[in-house]
């Protein structure tokens, strides 16, 4: 049997009991602990996959959810973080898997970055594990008056760039 009600009251129910394997599905818009969901028993589950996905939009949820089973861990995983999890955190902790495939790593995390913010993390670790310019040597780039890191002719920007041939975005 579909059923319908809301995403806490499903994720809390799966603290307690096994629901039949099955999936959630969701309506458009920003989760919240009032957004009501369908869950489809696999039992229910045509054998075309996309018919089931019709069904649900045509009752208004035209968002995949997850599995039952995924839920029931993201679940448990919001409780490890607060015993006494509310409805807020364990809405949080679903919208966090089903938005990064990932487990919510703290109860106050932000999301976690995209492509861009990681590439320049990368960027400044690197920049950073050059160490200090020692001003024994001057940096061989024309018109830099800057010192050398260690193992190189080059100020910590202009080996960056050698080595990662492009602009470096740290002075
Ligand atoms: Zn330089």
């Amino acid at each position: 049997m579909t059923s319908q009600g809301t995403l806490p009251a499903y994720l809390r129910s799966l603290l307690t009991a096994d629901l039949p394997n099955g999936w959630l599905y969701l309506p458009h818009g920003e989760l919240d602990e009032t957004t009501v969901c369908l869950f489809i028993p696999s039992d229910d589950v045509d054998e075309d996959e996309d018919a089931t996905a019709n069904k649900a939009a045509e009752l208004g949820f035209p968002i995949e959810g997850l599995d039952n089973q995924t839920m029931q861990d993201v679940a448990l995983g919001a409780v490890r973080l607060d015993p006494h999890a509310n409805d807020a955190l364990l809405v949080r902790a679903f919208a966090y898997y089903h938005r990064f495939d990932a487990f919510l790593p703290s109860i106050d995390a932000s999301d976690p970055p995209g492509p861009e913010q990681a590439l320049l993390k990368m960027d400044r670790d690197f920049y950073e594990s050059l160490g200090p310019e020692t001003l024994e040597l001057r940096c061989r780039r024309e018109g830099c008056d800057r010192g050398t890191v260690r193992l190189s002719v080059f100020c910590q920007k202009h080996h960056f760039e050698m080595v990662r041939r492009r602009p470096c975005p740290f002075e």
